[in-house]
């Protein structure tokens, strides 16, 4: 058994909101405050590029988050300039500001291709209300008639409100690929599954990693399943590509987007291996008849949850469902109602 809080953590407190704050020679953190669902702050990181600085991740298009990044500049950056804008990933608590802050700086966004194509193809999408694809999509997965009609009548500008409009011009960064910043090399390392091809960077001398999403330290990052691909199996993928971190050294220091600077990331990455490995099994045991996608939600997560988590979670559950299903475990059909029903392969077998 790894223990869930088998990191540790060298900084005690959190930086003050929008005060940068040293964790090592050259790279500060940058905490911004979020209201979203169980999150309320974001990590961001600034480095010393020679006579300037670079930013990682952008905060969201808040009124609070602009005005924090001023003060920041008005107060930190000794008169030197931003010189290029990273983001691990298209998330718009990630890639929020990178619009605003590209152009009031006039540089580059730096990014994987298709994190950068994610977004602006989330920000291009101008629906006023969910297309019919989106909701067919919540009805195989088994919503009610209400909640269809809800979904059908709520607004579809989530993404657009949540960016400053979108850098049209990218600078694409791949994995392995060394980046000189300072007078550091950072190694580009790709996760994927909490979004298609997330940035993390990797100090080799400092042994600094910023982990993005991709690696947090108190919670699991969302593993979801989207309308988009509905045939996806993002656990899989998400699983595999931890495997991208294993030779890193034991002294690391991780730098996640949510949470606390902490070591320790093999235990850490032990510890998520076997967190949904559990999630599977519990799954796999519980599907032993037929089995609705909302039916889950109470043993995946075993408290009430409010809309917002319910579709978090649904897709959450629906990642590991598939998962199981590309392991040969579950075997999925439709109903004739239009409704994916998961069962056991083993139970399946017996009752046909
Ligand atoms: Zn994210």
């Amino acid at each position: 058994m790894v223990a869930e809080n088998a990191v540790q953590y060298p900084f005690e407190d959190a930086a003050e909101p929008g005060k940068p704050q040293e964790v090592a020679p050259g790279i500060y953190w940058v905490r911004m405050p979020l209201e979203l669902t169980g999150l309320d702050h974001i990590n961001l990181w600034l480095l010393r590029d020679g006579d300037g600085w670079c930013i990682v991740d952008t905060g969201m298009n808040t009124d609070r988050i602009h005005d924090l990044w001023q003060e920041v500049f008005d107060n930190f950056l000794d008169g030197r300039p931003v010189t290029r804008v990273f983001c691990t990933h298209f998330h718009p608590d990630h890639m929020g500001q990178a619009g605003w802050l590209t152009r009031h700086w006039n540089c580059e966004l730096w990014m994987t291709h298709r994190e950068w194509l994610q977004g602006r193809v989330a920000e291009l999408d101008h629906s006023d209300k969910m297309p019919e694809w989106q909701l067919q999509f919540f009805r195989n997965v088994g919503c009610s008639q209400t909640a269809l009609a809800d979904m059908a009548e709520s607004s579809y500008d989530y993404f657009r409100k949540a960016v400053t409009p979108l850098p049209p011009q990218v600078h694409s960064v791949r994995a392995g690929q060394e980046i000189r910043i300072g007078g550091d090399d950072w190694q580009v390392i790709v996760g994927r599954g909490h979004s298609p091809e997330h940035m993390c960077l990797f100090n080799h001398k400092a042994r600094v990693l910023i982990s993005g999403d991709q690696i947090l330290p108190r919670i699991t990052p969302h593993i979801g399943l989207h309308a988009s691909e509905p045939a996806a199996n993002p656990l899989q993928l998400y699983l595999d590509t931890l495997a991208n971190f294993d030779h890193l050294p034991n002294d690391t220091l991780v730098l996640p987007a949510h949470g606390l600077p902490f070591y320790r990331l093999h235990p850490r990455l032990a510890f998520l291996r076997q967190h949904h490995a559990e999630r599977l099994a519990t799954l796999e045991e519980f599907c032993v008849e037929p089995t609705r996608v909302l039916s889950t939600l109470k043993v995946m997560f075993q408290r009430e949850l409010n809309p917002f988590e319910a579709l978090l979670g649904m897709s959450e559950s629906l990642s590991h469902l598939h998962c199981l299903m590309g392991q040969g475990r579950v075997v999925r059909e439709t109903s004739d109602d239009g409704v994916w029903l998961f069962q056991a392969s083993d139970r399946h077998a017996d009752a046909a």
